[in-house]
């Protein structure tokens, strides 16, 4: 007999399209009633200066140990997430000098019960909450082009990762995971939400190719066909409208009710 109180059973979908084949610096999956994406910062080697880790190791072992920190419902959201840092920073081991620099990355997680859907947001990664009505609401955190918006220089932008009123990512300290955006809505009503890397959503942010709504309805019905869109309009750009990097790493994770 199934039991009322058991939450109903999505599905789960992943799509990745790294810019370089071979090298994806994003990380995103799914265990139990939990989903993550990370999105490993694309830093030049010298702000990394203190760690041989790669970007893309930084990445890949946060999202597993989030995803495994997740499974234990007496820790929130910001507590797995503070607790996963934690990890990944003492994996770094002795030869690692952490506060000359060190791989980063944002954060997307969800978690899910009977009634309602947990969600965590930190640094420029978004989570599309895709409602049955046809809503389709983004919730990311703006800091990080706040503060590259306000500053002409790199130095000037470093100095504000990780400090106060400045723009918060995961890194070695366990304490950014309290910066993260947090919140929940209801499962009623809610179709589905998609987890997205900035490569993503630069389909409305820098392409135009879609608003959210349609971009909610692309990840759902044909997500190969958006990225496939998103790189034909990345290679037709002018070339004082391409960003610094013409690819970028593009994942969605789209976890489904309906
Ligand atoms: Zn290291």
């Amino acid at each position: 007999m199934a039991d009322a109180s058991a939450p109903p059973t999505p599905s789960v979908s992943l799509v990745m399209e790294p810019a370089v084949p071979g090298a994806d610096e994003d990380a995103a999956g799914s265990l139990g009633s939990a989903a993550v994406l990370v999105d490993g910062a694309g830093l030049s080697a010298s702000l990394r200066a203190g760690c041989a880790h790669s970007v893309a190791w930084y990445s890949h072992l946060l999202a597993a140990r989030l995803l495994g920190a997740l499974q234990d419902p007496a820790l929130s959201l910001r507590g797995a997430l503070r607790l996963a840092i934690a990890e990944v920073a003492a994996a770094h081991g002795p030869d690692c000098r952490l506060e000359d620099g060190s791989p980063s990355a944002t954060v997307v997680a969800v978690r899910w019960g009977a009634e309602r859907l947990e969600h965590l947001v930190l640094a420029d990664s978004s989570l599309l909450l895709d409602h049955a009505d046809g809503r389709v609401e983004r919730r990311t955190d703006p800091r990080v082009d706040e503060v590259v918006a306000a500053h002409r220089t790199v130095a000037a932008v470093e100095a504000r990762r990780n400090a106060p009123g400045g723009f918060w990512v995961a890194r070695h300290e366990p304490a950014a995971a309290e910066e993260a955006r947090v919140g929940s809505v209801p499962l009623t009503g809610l179709r589905a939400v998609h987890l997205v890397s900035d490569g993503v959503t630069r389909a409305v942010d820098l392409l135009g190719l879609h608003r959210e709504e349609g971009l909610a309805w692309a990840l759902r019905e044909q997500p190969r066909a958006l990225l496939a869109a998103i790189r034909e309009g990345e290679r037709a750009l002018p070339p004082e409208r391409r960003p610094r990097k013409v690819h970028d790493d593009a994942t969605a994770l789209t976890v489904r009710w309906d």
